[in-house]
């Protein structure tokens, strides 16, 4: 027999009797290969074999990671400084909505906290909805905030939504998103965070046109509610429509964080009217006023407006704490481009070291840039696709260029004016 171990005064040995058998899986050594024999007498031996011990590993790896996290989360949670902090690596301007965020997402975790603790005075929990234009940063704050706490993190969008027996997806389905998120770790899932999109669609059913579907009808609108209160889900593990046959896997909502968020187009009128403001000229409607005031606007808004604006009073009770985005100006754009840690000039940056050449953005290129993505209104969310076209060409002839390279791209470069590369033009059609 093989040099066995010690492991805890005890010592293993692998072994290759012939009626040796894993006592996990039961085949015996032919089927698996070596077996490791634990402490036993003659007539009760227990073995092991490579498979099942691998399976162990995982299993207990899996656990330890959360368990790990877990323990991390609950014996430092980060103050609502630092949250911002990190937040304000990510994402540009937003102060208030980051300050609200900072604090919601603190206390929301200090009550966990009370709640491992047995304490008998329960703080309740406050989900948050976030009003801003698009490409504010409403989904990346969501996003961002999950990546610093480390929990399993879905985005879902509330327009997809349908009654049970309609054609579409199940409320439970945001639930099963955040499952994948977590790797099927229920409890994982349990402490995630759910931002789901488009909020500010819902309720109004007078706008339901299809017949196929009922969108966020009324039966969404209660199933919805419940979750953001918190009540066991039965989420289908495979997703699509439920049926009466199977196996459910439940969630329990309660500690889930939710952030809802919409744009609530045209609620800057609500609160102008609200705050006895006069508009002048007649551009209202088309979004021609001016930014300032827009933005002005925005941070006042309140859960009275958005009752206002049309979402059902239930779900503005569910939703206590309101943060709202302003729409990024010129200079927030220009910020955009290049300050957060994962800035998209720094990803073009990192693209161009791996081809050992050097890379920069002048001032002009970059006002140029944002005030493209200013004039096509979808706030910070054009300008990704605004530079991929400017450099498309860029990046298909780097490689042929010569290594050790500095390049500038200019305005006229992203005016399509000037090329970066002098290269002779191939002929293709
Ligand atoms: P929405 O408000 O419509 O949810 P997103 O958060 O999805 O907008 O923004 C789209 C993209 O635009 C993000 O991935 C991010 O790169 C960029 N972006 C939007 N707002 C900001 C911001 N305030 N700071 C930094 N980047 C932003």
């Amino acid at each position: 027999m093989p040099a066995g171990n010690d492991v805890g005064g005890t010592r293993h040995n692998s072994t290759n009797k012939k009626n040796a058998f894993c006592s996990f899986c039961r085949r015996n050594y032919r089927e698996v290969g070596p077996l490791v024999e634990g402490p036993g007498d003659v007539y009760n031996n227990v073995y092991i074999c490579g498979e099942c011990i691998d399976l162990c590993k995982e299993i207990l790896e899996k656990e330890n990671r959360r368990r790990g996290s877990g323990n991390k989360l609950f014996n430092k949670i980060p103050s609502p400084r630092e949250i911002m902090a990190n937040l304000d690596q990510y994402v540009i301007g937003q102060d208030g909505a980051k300050k609200v965020l900072s604090v919601a997402v603190h206390n929301h975790y200090k009550r966990l906290v009370v709640g491992h603790e047995g304490s008998d005075i329960e703080i309740e929990k406050s989900n948050i909805l976030l009003a801003g234009p698009t490409g504010s940063g409403k989904t990346l704050m969501a996003r961002t905030l999950a990546r610093i706490l480390n929990v399993p993190f879905a985005i879902g969008d509330a327009t997809t939504l349908t009654e049970a027996g309609y054609v579409g997806e199940d409320v439970e389905n945001l639930l099963l998103k955040l499952l994948h998120a977590a790797d099927f770790d229920v409890e994982a899932a349990q402490r995630g965070i759910l931002y789901i999109d488009e909020i500010d669609k819902i309720g109004k059913t007078s706008n339901n046109v299809s017949i196929t579907r009922d969108v966020s009808g009324e039966g969404v609108q209660q199933a919805l509610l419940k979750m953001l209160e918190g009540t066991v889900a039965n989420v289908p593990p495979q997703g699509g429509r439920k049926h009466p046959e199977q196996q459910y896997i439940q969630i329990d909502t309660s500690n889930i964080l939710f952030i809802c968020g919409g744009t609530f187009v045209g609620i800057e009128d609500i609160v102008r009217r609200r705050m006895g403001r006069k508009s002048i000229g007649f551009g209202q409607a088309s979004g021609f006023k001016s930014d300032a005031d827009s933005a002005e606007l925005m941070r006042n808004v309140t859960s009275d407006d958005i009752l206002e604006f049309g979402l059902i009073p239930e779900l503005v009770g569910r939703l206590p704490m309101v943060a709202s985005l302003e729409p990024l100006d010129l200079d927030g754009l220009k910020k955009v481009i290049t300050e957060p840690k994962n800035a998209l000039v720094k990803q073009y940056q990192t693209l161009f070291e791996m081809e050992n050449a050097e890379l920069e953005f002048t001032e002009e290129a970059i006002e140029a840039i944002a005030q493209r993505a200013l004039a096509k209104g979808t706030g910070a969310r054009g300008l990704r696709s605004i530079i991929e076209s400017v450099m498309l060409d860029i990046m298909f002839d780097l490689p042929e260029q010569e290594p050790g390279s500095n390049y500038s791209i200019t305005r006229e470069i992203v005016e399509g004016r000037e090329k970066l590369f002098k290269m002779p033009e191939t002929k293709s059609a």
